[in-house]
């Protein structure tokens, strides 16, 4: 590759350097003619209407409905995936085109015929549509709809705090407490960590979702480090201990529920809110 034609993409910490042709990390960038291009951009995967508490989301809306959209594309590789058919695959798995007008409409008819109460974007990592996003949400928060990220939180700063004011709430994934440990998963802990303190700060609606793996993040103490740092931000901001069950290409069995149980009893230690997930 002519390093001198590679182009650098800012998105998020990976910090990709693409030759012409070349698709990033992710699946979604592609330096094309000189240009980093979103070839996610509007493309959807999955569309369906979900109970807000699915995404999970406990303190935001609760009992309500909402359009949930999915793209294609993450740029983390975590080895037990729950969504990997979309979040590890590429354009082949896109159903379609929705203009961000068309969205607009979708999610007013979702308001009139089932109660929905905005448009969350997950399923895959979301933050990857960047351009979408910030193209929508604005449309959205215009027609009265409320936008929410379920993410992994790994954006550059600079196009997070340009995103942070069209969203309303988020649910970020925080995996590991540990940089080794996000090292190890394809992601950045302190990027995780800066974007969930950003979002707090900027009025956001924040509830964290780990996913509790047996020999990643199943350590009292680590989770005793996780539920503190988390109330230094807020001891009011939920936080979803969810149960991990073999998929992808991880296939230790699932975690036992008295080990969610007892780093649910850690971590309300520290905070009010401490929720089990897939039990
Ligand atoms: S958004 Fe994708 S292409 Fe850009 S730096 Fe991140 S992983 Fe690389």
């Amino acid at each position: 590759m002519n390093n001198e034609l590679s182009l650098s993409c800012e998105l998020c910490p990976h910090r990709c350097s693409l030759g012409e042709g070349q698709t990033g990390y992710c699946g979604t960038r592609k330096h094309i003619d000189g240009q980093i291009k979103n070839i996610s951009y509007g493309l959807v995967t999955s569309l369906a209407i979900d109970p807000i508490e699915k995404k999970p989301l406990y303190h935001f809306y609760p009992g309500h409905s909402i359009l949930s959209w999915g793209s294609f594309g993450c740029n983390m590789k975590c080895p037990f995936c729950q969504n990997h058919e979309i979040s590890q695959r590429g354009r082949e798995m896109a159903q379609g085109y929705v203009s961000p007008e068309e969205l607009v409409n979708m999610a007013d008819k979702a308001t009139r015929e089932a109660g929905s109460i905005g448009v969350a974007f997950t399923y895959n990592e979301p933050l990857l549509g960047y351009e979408y996003l910030l193209e929508v949400a604005p449309l959205l928060r215009r027609a009265g709809q409320r936008v929410v990220l379920v993410t992994n939180g790994q954006l550059s700063r600079g196009p997070l705090m340009e995103l942070l004011p069209y969203i309303d709430a988020m649910n970020i994934d925080l995996k590991v407490f540990s940089a080794e440990g996000y090292q190890g998963l394809g992601g950045d802990f302190d990027t995780v960590k800066g974007t969930i303190a950003q979002a707090v700060e900027m009025g956001v609606h924040v509830e964290i979702t780990t996913l509790v793996v047996p020999t990643l993040n199943d350590d009292m103490a680590m989770m005793e480090a996780e539920a503190q740092w988390l109330a230094g931000l807020g001891q009011d901001i939920p936080l979803h201990l969810s149960r991990y069950f073999p998929r992808y290409k991880f296939q230790i069995p699932p975690t036992p529920i008295t080990v969610l149980q007892q780093l649910q009893n850690t971590a309300k230690q520290y905070l009010k809110y401490v929720y089990l997930g897939n039990v």
